[in-house]
């Protein structure tokens, strides 16, 4: 009788341990390091450690000694350590002059008069001076013992349209693409499209017809970003992005990013199901779309957009505060593992609540590609 129990006890332990095994990788999106310790930083990546973040995309801005010290911190606390660094999207700056800026329809530079925001400054990527930029800054960044890997952001140009959630905060109906927010019109985009391919786009009325245009600016993004690549892995790291759904539902048609051409390690879309007017439903249709368009088993991180306030998300106008409740977080984690995600990536922690949190632990533990 002993012997009995004792081995259902065992049998009971094993099958136990072996759930708690398993769990969804799982990435965050955090800013820093502003004013905080290196104890106050220890504090704070363990707890993510301990409630089951393997790993953080972080950003700091581009001073390499930042992610010096943060990095060796969060390798301490047991996490992977990803720089997150705007790449097209950048301010002022003494290294990069007017002209390598992008230009819209209507030959207006970004630097000058940025859409929607004004932090809107978007580098064009026809210009080798742009990728002599980012080449310099990625570079020394990933040089750094303490980083894995370098994770882009804004890889793209202005959003010729913006997702529908986002029409009534900026009083705009994006029906179609208005030259105003359509990049880019550089001399060098114009002249170097018209000797590819024989069309002056200047005098093409509606621009957004024409395929080669649009395949001219896919092209322009993919080339920076498998230029970037090589140039991170020459220094032994990795690199991934932060891309719109898709690619082809979304990211193509606003962003211009046909990301399944892209020698990227890794893709983390941001499949923020409100700014589309969607639901968690819609987050598994877009992470198989995307394992589909690659079609080489390259790892996507679904991006989840959490809601900071569940309980004022109705009576909120601005999707920034909108998001996945507590109510919609299993789901969506849940549709996103069953399609081909190899994990998932929050937007943000900080966001969090004990709700969302609460039931994070459970979803993250249950393994998905079984029945
Ligand atoms: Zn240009």
């Amino acid at each position: 009788m002993n012997k009995l129990l004792a081995l259902i006890a065992m049998v009971l332990m094993f099958s136990c341990t072996s759930q708690l095994e398993y769990k969804v990788p799982v990435y965050a999106w955090l800013s820093g390091p502003k004013d905080a310790t290196d104890i106050e930083l220890q504090k704070q990546f363990s707890d993510f450690k301990e409630k089951g973040i393997d790993g953080l995309m972080y950003s700091a801005g581009h001073n390499p000694e930042t992610y010096k010290r943060v990095g060796k911190i969060a390798k301490e606390a047991g996490l992977e350590f990803h720089t997150w660094v705007p790449t097209m999207l950048q301010g002022e700056n003494p290294k990069l002059k007017q002209e390598l800026y992008a230009v819209n329809g209507l030959g207006e530079s970004s630097l000058d008069k940025p859409p929607y925001v004004g932090y809107y400054k978007f580098l064009c990527p026809n210009y080798e001076g742009v990728y002599d930029f980012l080449a310099e800054m990625y570079g020394e960044i990933a040089a750094i013992p303490e980083v894995d890997g370098i994770h882009l952001d804004y890889i793209r140009f202005p959003d010729v349209i913006l997702a529908p959630g986002l029409w009534d905060k900026y009083d705009l109906v994006m029906d179609r693409e208005y030259p105003q927010f359509d990049y880019c019109y550089c001399d060098k985009c114009v002249s170097d499209f018209k000797a590819q391919t024989g069309i002056d786009i200047k005098e093409v009325e509606d621009p957004s017809q024409v395929e080669e245009w649009k395949q001219f600016r896919y092209d322009l993004i993919t080339n920076m970003v498998n230029r970037l690549t090589e140039m991170v892995h020459s220094k032994g790291k990795v690199i991934n992005a932060a891309v719109f759904p898709g690619p082809n539902s979304v990211a193509k048609k606003i962003v211009r990013q046909e990301w399944d051409n892209w020698d990227l390690d890794a893709f983390y879309p941001m499949n923020y199901n409100d700014f589309y007017l969607e639901g968690p439903a819609w987050v598994g249709e877009v992470c198989k779309e995307a394992v589909s368009a690659l079609g080489n088993g390259k790892p996507v991180y679904s991006g989840l957009f959490i809601c900071p306030n569940p309980e004022k998300k109705s009576g909120e106008a601005d999707p920034e505060n909108h998001g996945l409740v507590p109510e919609e977080l299993e789901e969506a984690i849940r549709v996103s593992m069953e399609n081909g995600a190899a994990g998932i990536c929050l937007f943000t922690p900080g966001r969090m609540t004990d709700a969302h949190w609460e039931v994070f632990e459970k979803a993250i533990r249950v393994d998905y590609s079984k029945d």
